[in-house]
């Protein structure tokens, strides 16, 4: 077969330096083979029903909504932990953060000097310089407070953002370890955080547009504190609840500077070179920021649907079909091996994610995983197929099938016991491959093992 080759073409292959030599030459010479870029967009604390393509009519989120347009949305999306800080270490890693003890946020009075994303672990940005891409981690990290854990110690070659699990919108917290920073040297930021982080990106692409490009784009929008930028504070007036109207800004704030970026991609003429992923980190903690689950059961902090369930889509022009769904139960763990597949490289056989494009062109059938594990602190949970079974605190052993009720109403732990025996099993098998916690959930929390 002949090809030929773009100046489009040239442009990557020169930007892949010595990776470029060491791809099979059938790769490099396959038609219209182009490393793409990757942009990993990360959402702080956004339920399933935020965004506008899930049914969401009081907030406004055109730009999220095209990726699913524009893409795939997964159905049945899933995170690896219902909080902030684990779900990043699976994300980073794309292996099971149990894998290595990351179970809980760390507890307020954990010494973390030593605390963050172990150094033993590969990250997203180190397998993909090693496919020759450029890195940036812009946003909030939450995966180390000091030096050796951040950002540009673990294969990124750009941060900005802020090191812990929270911000203020409206200030660079000067002086503190939690200051905005560009890699490593504080900033005197003035604009309002999420346009901040929107304007770096949009920066980073401009400046990076001709090489390929990993960005990791993890807004901590819209998790509180409830502060919107001055230039939205008018937006929502129909909105009664003060609460609910300032996350419908901060959200806006989010989709407007997603919008940028796709904008971006676009003029820049990447739209069919560069793969976009949207998720949330973690489901909604109503009660604190006014994010809604609907129509899930529960919220933050527990492995009911409401807190692992989340908004997941992904677009890459020319090669993932544009408005589809796709209803077969996927994780955040994914997002790694998807885009180092697609980048050329090879996964490593720790990691626990599967590349999800054979299943989402339609080269492979089934199902990407043969069952979905959750462990956070006193409570477990496995999906298989669409049954799933939870533990929750004290309450018990729960059995549902999410094909019939996927709100989780109708406990059926007592009717179908070999179901129940099944998917223990399956746990169980799971978890042998765990280690203990490298700290508890609480300074006081007592660790066990006997979960069920
Ligand atoms: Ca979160």
């Amino acid at each position: 077969m002949t090809h030929t080759y773009t100046r489009r073409d040239f442009l990557r292959l020169a930007g892949m330096g010595t990776a470029a030599m060491a791809l099979p030459t059938s790769d490099l010479f396959a038609a219209d083979y182009i490393k793409p870029n990757v942009i990993v967009i990360l959402a702080d604390d956004q339920g399933f029903a935020d965004i506008g393509v899930h049914g969401c009519k009081d907030c406004r989120t055109p730009n999220i909504d095209s990726i699913a347009r524009n893409g795939i949305r997964f159905t049945n999306g899933y995170t690896s932990c219902p909080v902030c800080s684990p779900m990043r270490a699976g994300l980073q890693t794309g292996r099971y953060q149990q894998r290595f003890g990351f179970y809980h946020n760390p507890p307020k009075d954990l010494d973390r000097t030593n605390w963050g994303l172990p150094l033993d672990q590969k990250t997203f940005a180190q397998y993909m310089k090693e496919q020759g891409y450029v890195t940036a981690a812009i946003g909030k990290w939450h995966l180390g407070d000091n030096e050796p854990f951040h950002p540009n110690k673990r294969g990124y070659d750009e941060f900005f953002g802020f090191v812990g699990g929270a911000h203020n919108y409206m200030h660079p917290e000067s002086g503190s370890f939690n200051a905005v920073q560009r890699n490593g040297k504080p900033v005197d930021e003035k604009e309002y955080l999420t346009y901040a982080f929107g304007r770096e990106a949009v920066s980073f692409i401009e400046r990076n547009k001709k090489k390929p490009f990993f960005l990791y784009l993890a807004f901590n929008a819209p998790h509180s504190p409830l502060q919107a930028a001055v230039r939205d504070q008018e937006k929502f007036p129909e909105i009664q609840d003060q609460r609910r109207r300032t996350f419908a800004q901060m959200q806006l704030a989010m989709d407007n500077c997603i919008g940028d970026v796709l904008k971006k991609v676009r003029e820049a003429g990447l739209e069919e070179d560069t793969l976009i992923v949207y998720m949330s980190d973690n489901g909604a903690p109503t009660p604190g920021n006014t994010s809604r689950n609907d129509p899930f059961k529960g919220f933050k902090t527990q492995v009911h649907e409401g807190g692992i369930h989340v908004p997941f889509m992904m677009q890459w022009k020319g090669k993932i079909p544009a408005g589809k769904t796709y209803d077969k139960p996927v994780i955040s763990l994914d997002l790694l091996p998807t885009a180092v597949a697609a980048a050329g490289g090879k996964i490593a056989s720790n990691v626990d994610g599967v590349d999800l494009m054979p299943y989402i062109t339609g080269k492979k059938t089934g199902s990407p995983h043969r069952a979905l594990f959750w462990h956070f602190d006193k409570q477990s949970a496995i999906r298989m197929g669409d049954w799933k079974l939870s533990r929750h605190e004290d309450k018990g052993i729960r059995l549902h099938n999410l094909a019939n009720d996927p709100t989780e109403k109708t406990d059926l732990a007592h009717e179908d016991r070999d179901k129940v025996a099944e998917l223990l099993a399956e746990w169980e098998r799971w978890s042998a491959d765990n280690v203990k916690p490298m700290w508890p959930s609480k300074a006081d929390a007592p660790w066990t093992n006997e979960t069920w």
